[in-house]
């Protein structure tokens, strides 16, 4: 059941005030609030194009008398012994349903903000819900637990019709320049923000490499997170600018700040614009090193952006976007069928680039199902691989659908969050018993695909023989190699000024593999958000890394860094870096980098 949210939406207030968070989201954006309650958040989110609005506004009267009606059968089934309470209960609740405070609210709500039938429902319900609080009566104030199961019910009706309606793009005249602020977004509610009808995110927790903080930056949104009171003291509809950059919120700018802002908006827009122009210019440093520059994608349709970027590849699918946001479905992982047919996508899309697809990377701050998420130390617990060899059916089925997809392209499986052999080992002999299936059953597959293992916990990265025997190619996951490394949790906002990606013990784990892997003659790739930090370009490249994966969005920037270098003298400054156990002299070694 979701929990809804206690607070409701205000009318504009005028102060203005700064706050002060972490930056996880490059880029300026100016534009109304939108705040988003724990209970709004369960729910869909899209605008409905002028044309849908009736056809929006029908499906939730359905939904309500579809309820209706189900409250009725009860009724009419309840058993003559039955206690009297349960038939008033029934009766409040279609009263309740009846009430126009909640149907012709919503309804209102759909007309006037271009809101989704479920969206526009509970945003009228966390506004009675608020309204409620505020009622000195006890009994009255507990009505509020009705009126919320009443919305609940409509909600499950509506989700199971919610397939059918299609999110869909505002039209050009109908498009609000909306900013979500909320106390957290997970990273699946992120996934519905992908109609780009919300130019920046603002959330109270999270840290700079969380998913949520990592699906903002690959919708190429600013978004600043960690803001503590951000959804307290913003309100509805409240002038907010957000400086992606600096992790600074702006509330009702005055009319001299906002100009500012929007001049340094239009500064950035040509920066980006002059980018473009690198997009075919293949990535070769001055002293003639070819460099390969992928993408990290959460869902095949990123490959467009991903291309257009000039990527030379996807060097890292994050697979288990597919199993997440799947609404009223969220106990139904996808079939085989259905991940094939996803995978082909992406891997037709890259028209003979290499494609790695990982395998399920679920668990920590991406549960499968957040109700089910009970582990007292998520990240230390049952995730990714361990998961799968937890869960045997479930990774053949997803190993059957990428072998597959393997028939139209070049594709790569990655395993993540290996440490020990025998993981290795029964990933590997898992994948032949795919391998098997399919030959079985006369599927086609690439028989030489090439399985490699992320780096990502110190473990790996100090037992790599262990790795490079077995595997054809690594990939470090800088995000919780950091985590793991300096035991901080990446998506702890109090602890986010530990993340460090330039600790002396980070450095040393990420050159020993980067080292072990040329050794063995094995590719090595960084896919973790180091790779897309341009300041972090020169002392990647000094390490002797030559494959980079990272966002669409930073991969021109990256460019325009690797044009510039000169690993010789890379190299040497690197090898000193390296040598030092002293956090500010590497930052000012890496300072004078980006000068060299
Ligand atoms: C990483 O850990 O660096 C990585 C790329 O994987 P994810 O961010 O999905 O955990
Ligand atoms: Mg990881």
């Amino acid at each position: 059941m979701p929990a809804y949210g206690m607070r409701g939406t205000h009318g504009p207030s005028m102060a203005s005030f700064t706050l002060h968070g972490i930056p996880v989201s490059r880029g300026i954006s100016i534009g109304r609030a939108h705040l988003l309650t724990p209970a709004a958040l369960d729910v869909k989110h899209y605008l409905v194009a002028e044309e849908q609005l009736e056809a929006e506004v029908k499906r939730l009267c359905d939904a309500i008398a579809e309820v209706h009606r189900g409250l009725q059968a009860l009724w009419t089934e309840l058993p003559k012994d039955a206690p009297t309470e349960l038939g008033a209960f029934i009766d409040v609740h279609a009263l309740i349903l009846s009430d126009p405070m909640i149907s012709d609210a919503a309804i209102d709500i759909i007309r006037s903000r271009h809101y989704n039938a479920e969206w526009a429902l509970v945003t009228q319900i966390d506004e009675l819900s608020a309204q409620f609080d505020e009622i000195e009566d006890e009994y009255l104030r507990e009505r509020k637990a009705d009126i919320q199961q009443v919305a609940e019910r409509v909600l499950k009706v509506l989700m199971g019709t919610a397939q059918l309606a299609a999110p869909r793009r505002p039209d050009d005249e109908y498009q609000p320049q909306m900013i979500v602020v909320a106390h957290d977004i997970s990273p699946a509610d992120m996934l519905q923000f992908r109609d780009r009808s919300f130019i920046g995110f603002v959330t109270d927790v999270g840290g700079q490499n969380s998913h949520t903080a990592i699906v903002a930056r690959s919708l190429d949104i600013p978004a600043a997170v960690g803001m503590s009171q951000a959804s307290h003291l913003i309100e509805q509809d409240d002038w907010v600018i957000i400086d992606g950059d600096a992790g600074v919120v702006i509330a009702n700018p005055s009319p001299l700040v906002l100009e500012q802002y929007r001049a340094r908006q239009i500064v950035l827009q040509k920066t980006r614009k002059k980018l473009l122009k690198l997009k075919k210019t293949p990535a070769v440093t001055l002293d003639g090193t070819k460099i390969t520059l992928l993408a990290n994608i959460e869902l095949p349709e990123d490959c467009g952006p991903a291309l257009e970027a000039g990527a030379n590849g996807v060097g890292l699918f994050r697979s288990e976007f597919l199993f997440m946001g799947r609404g009223a479905q969220v106990h139904l992982v996808p079939s085989e069928e259905e991940q094939f047919e996803q995978y082909k996508k992406a891997v037709v899309a890259m028209k003979g680039r290499q494609v790695v697809i990982r395998t399920l990377d679920i668990g920590a701050d991406k549960p499968l199902d957040q109700a089910e998420h009970t582990a007292l130390n998520p990240a230390l617990g049952l995730r990714a691989i361990r998961y799968c060899l937890a869960e045997p059916q479930l990774f053949l089925t997803q190993l059957r659908a990428i072998l597959r997809a393997s028939a139209f392209g070049k594709v790569r499986i990655l395993i993540p969050m290996l440490a020990h052999a025998f993981e290795i080992d029964q990933s590997l002999a898992m994948i032949e018993q795919a391998k098997a299936q399919l030959r079985e059953a006369g599927q086609k597959f690439d028989e030489g695909i090439e399985v490699g293992a992320m780096i990502e916990i110190p473990a790996a990265a100090l037992a790599l023989p262990m790795f490079v025997r077995r595997m054809d190619f690594l990939s470090i996951g800088t995000n919780d190699l950091i985590q793991y490394t300096l035991a901080i949790d990446r998506v702890d906002y109090e602890v986010a000024h530990l993340y460090n990606p330039l600790h002396p013990a980070v450095l040393q784990l990420i050159s020993m593999t980067i080292a072990a892997g040329h050794k063995a003659g094995i590719d090595v790739a960084v896919c973790g958000e180091m790779a897309g930090d341009v300041k972090l370009t020169r002392l990647l490249l000094g390490m002797g890394l030559r494959e980079f994966s990272m966002h669409p969005a930073q991969l021109l920037a990256v460019k325009q860094e690797i044009l510039k270098c000169d690993l010789p003298g890379l190299t040497r400054m690197t090898n000193k870096i390296l040598r030092t156990m002293e956090p500010q002299a590497i930052a000012e070694a890496v300072e004078q980098m980006q000068t060299l």
